[in-house]
């Protein structure tokens, strides 16, 4: 089971070194963050053990159980991403914990944390969810909601630090169809950087149906899960 798993993190990582050369960008620029969200623990231990070091969970609880199940790793062996929406009041245990949030979409949730990190003294690295379909039932804060939030953050939420924009298009799976709302996550980010005059190098976009297409605009992660795990168990 393993030797499957490690055969298609390699192919992956194969997809994703040949997206960036059709692309015209170096293999560094784009970082694999393996999705294991409902896959087990021992999942993450044989990937890591093949040298995968991003990982995204999108469920607080289910993220802190499997830390715990390998906290025998060295401590820099595993950089956990939180890319699951995140209500307010969960926001407490979230802070400090994750060496990125990708899902931070309001006012709301940004204050929550804010107030956590200082109480530790610590800063947060964060990406903005853009809602880019406008999808009523999604999260991720509306096209022209953004400037806002992110100058809101900016001004005050010093314990934040903006580092870019996440998005999940409306269509899934999709590949080359979801390519213009990476387009649209990348022109927002341009956009965004001039206004705040603040750097914002990542744009985390592209999952195992459509990478390729979001490597092509510029992603600088992708979250893939699927394509590394194979299906998802159903949420218990
Ligand atoms: C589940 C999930 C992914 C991975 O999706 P796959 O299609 O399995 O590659 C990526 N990003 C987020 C936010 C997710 O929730």
């Amino acid at each position: 089971m393993d030797t499957e798993l490690l055969e298609r993190h390699a192919r992956v990582l194969e997809r994703l070194a040949a997206a960036c050369r059709a692309a015209g960008r170096m293999p560094d620029e784009v970082r694999l963050i393996a999705i294991s969200k409902l896959h087990p623990a021992k999942a993450i231990r044989a990937l890591a053990g093949g040298g995968q070091v991003d990982f995204g969970e999108n469920y607080l609880q289910e993220a802190m159980q499997k830390r715990e199940q390998l906290a025998d790793l060295p401590p820099t062996a595993i950089r956990w991403h939180m890319t699951g929406h995140i209500q307010s009041r969960k926001a407490p245990q979230v802070a400090g914990a994750f060496s990125l949030i990708h899902s931070l979409d309001s006012r709301k949730l940004a204050d929550a944390l804010e107030r956590r990190l200082v109480a530790l003294e610590t800063r947060q690295p964060v990406l903005l969810e853009v809602n880019v379909g406008a999808e009523a039932q999604k999260s991720g804060v509306m096209v022209n909601d953004l400037p806002s939030l992110a100058e809101y953050i900016q001004e005050h939420c010093p314990h934040l630090e903006l580092r870019g924009l996440m998005c999940l298009p409306p269509v899934f799976d999709a590949g080359e169809a979801a390519r213009p709302y990476f387009a649209l996550l990348r022109q927002l980010r341009d956009a965004l950087q001039g206004r705040l005059g603040l750097p914002l190098p990542e744009l985390s976009m592209g999952m195992s149906g459509d990478f390729e297409a979001a490597v092509a605009e510029g992603a600088s992660m992708v979250r893939i899960g699927t394509d590394i795990f194979g299906p998802r168990p159903v949420r218990g």
